[in-house]
């Protein structure tokens, strides 16, 4: 058995019982990435001697009795978290030679929890997409079919954790980029309420949309790993002051009586493919079956949704973008990508002076009537349940002559970082060989009941198990 296939609550266990080392479960994760990176191109960097000095301090401590939650279990995190000391490039050229001095508050906190860091995860460059395809470096391949995305913008993080070189990976979610890539890959991915985990040393995006989530295997170990990065921190203004519950522990909780929403907007078959909207069906028969009760509610603005994102994002890009300038550090504008040029163009002329009344302005003020929807919704029900992505993964090249297209494959998912919502991408199925996932998303601050939900329903139907065949992958070489 590959033991980097195991989840993080088996791996602890088996760690516990001294079945392997750390040292053992890191070498079998940098084999894998040996063996398959070639073709699934994941990560950009990997530090094999700060990992396997990070396994065997772990070693040591956990044969002196010393007890921590992630003690020597493999990350990879997505490469727009700094990391004190090395490369950090968020998947851009412009920032090709760049090493940190110092650590995201997330990275941080997993090392202080006993994480081991492998390296650092192919993605989008800056985040801006939603299939891997716009990295400045190349694209990742879907471990499950490698003619296919994975899901961007956090696109190598979840092969990593899909193919085995690691047991997690971070990811950010500005507008889908965790959960899109988890559904893409057979993955739990969580997308926090804004502010609930600290954006600190993140490289950002769009910094009123920026959530900072972990993909796994398993619903408890998002639930895990989610417990030990959330919460305030001094370094980060936005992020807030409100105690953490312990995740893990709401898990197993009966759901019976959950009033569960389904709205109308998004369960028009016609946007839908058939064999998603059948997974989905079938998802919420199996929650009906554990007591949890469906009804219809409406999100009336859901058709101006990208139209809103796609104005305030690009303006809040354009902002952040400003630094890198070939001044201060990294290589001057012309190493800038397309994707990334477009949108700080479309940023710039929405904020400029005659247009800024007419676009940001009134962006901005759609942007409270589809809060509101969400929270006249969760007047009525606990959750809301609608599919992760409307299809399942596309075809690499597919959409890359067509911006559009490509911005439409998350419809289903920036208006919950519009509402500043929290929501969980859950695997469901599969079609063709291909992963299929739901949403789960939540009132702010009510990760618990979205992990309740999703574990009740994995439980009863446990798709993380189907494992990509990875033996197929090598023969595409
Ligand atoms: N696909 C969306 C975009 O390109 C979301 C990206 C993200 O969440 N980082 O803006």
């Amino acid at each position: 058995m590959d033991i980097c296939s195991l989840t993080i609550r088996q791996a602890k266990e088996a760690l516990d019982r001294k079945e392997f080392s750390a040292i053992e479960l890191v070498e079998a994760c940098l084999e894998n990435s040996t063996k398959y990176d070639g073709i699934l191109k994941a990560l950009l960097t990997v530090d094999v001697d700060g990992a396997r000095q990070e396994a065997s301090a772990a070693d040591r401590l956990r044969a002196q009795g010393v007890s921590k939650p992630l003690l020597g279990i493999p990350f990879v995190l997505k490469d727009l978290y700094t990391t004190k000391g090395l490369r950090t490039t968020a998947g851009s050229k412009i920032i090709d030679n760049y090493t940190p001095p110092f650590d995201a508050t997330v990275v941080v906190r997993l090392k202080n929890a006993g994480a081991v860091i492998l390296g650092k995860a192919n993605q989008d460059a800056w985040g801006h997409g939603s299939s891997g395809e716009n990295s400045d470096y190349f694209p990742t391949k879907n471990p499950y079919d490698t003619s296919r995305v994975p899901g961007g913008s956090s696109s190598g993080s979840a092969v990593a954790v899909a193919s085995g070189m690691c047991l997690a990976a971070t990811g950010t979610d500005t507008g889908s980029s965790v959960r899109l890539p988890a559904s893409f890959c057979n993955l739990v991915g969580i997308k926090p309420t804004y502010g609930r985990v600290s954006r600190y040393g993140i490289i950002a995006m769009a910094s009123s949309f920026d959530t900072i989530g972990h993909m796994t295997k398993t619903i408890w170990d998002n639930a895990l790993v989610y417990e030990i990065t959330a919460g305030k921190d001094p370094l980060d203004a936005s992020s807030v002051d409100r105690s953490v519950p312990r995740y893990t522990q709401a898990l197993g909780k009966a759901i019976s009586g959950v009033k569960i929403g389904l709205p109308k907007e998004y369960f028009s078959s016609k946007g839908i493919d058939s064999s998603v909207f059948t997974a989905t069906k079938d998802a919420i028969k199996e929650l009906e079956a554990l007591g949890a009760m469906f009804v219809e509610v409406s999100l009336p603005h859901t058709d101006v949704a990208m139209a809103c994102y796609y104005i305030l994002v690009p303006a809040e890009i354009s902002s952040n973008l400003a630094r890198f300038d070939g001044i201060r550090y990294g290589y001057g504008r012309e190493v800038l990508g397309e994707e990334a040029k477009r949108r700080i163009t479309m940023g710039t002329h929405a904020l400029s002076s005659g247009y800024y009344d007419a676009y940001y302005k009134r962006a901005a003020k759609v942007r409270t009537l589809i809060k509101n929807d969400f929270d006249e919704a969760f007047q009525h029900v606990d959750v809301i349940l609608i599919p992760a992505s409307p299809a399942t993964p596309f075809k690499i090249g597919e959409k890359t002559q067509d911006p559009l297209a490509m911005y439409l494959s998350d419809i289903f998912m920036c208006p919950v970082n519009i509402a500043g919502a929290p929501a969980l991408s859950v695997p469901c199925g599969f079609v063709d060989g291909l992963p299929i996932g739901f949403q789960l998303i939540g009132p702010q601050f009510e990760e618990e009941r979205l992990y309740q939900v999703g574990y009740a329903y994995e439980q009863e139907a446990p798709w993380y198990k189907t494992k990509p065949d990875l033996k197929k992958v090598i023969r595409t070489i």
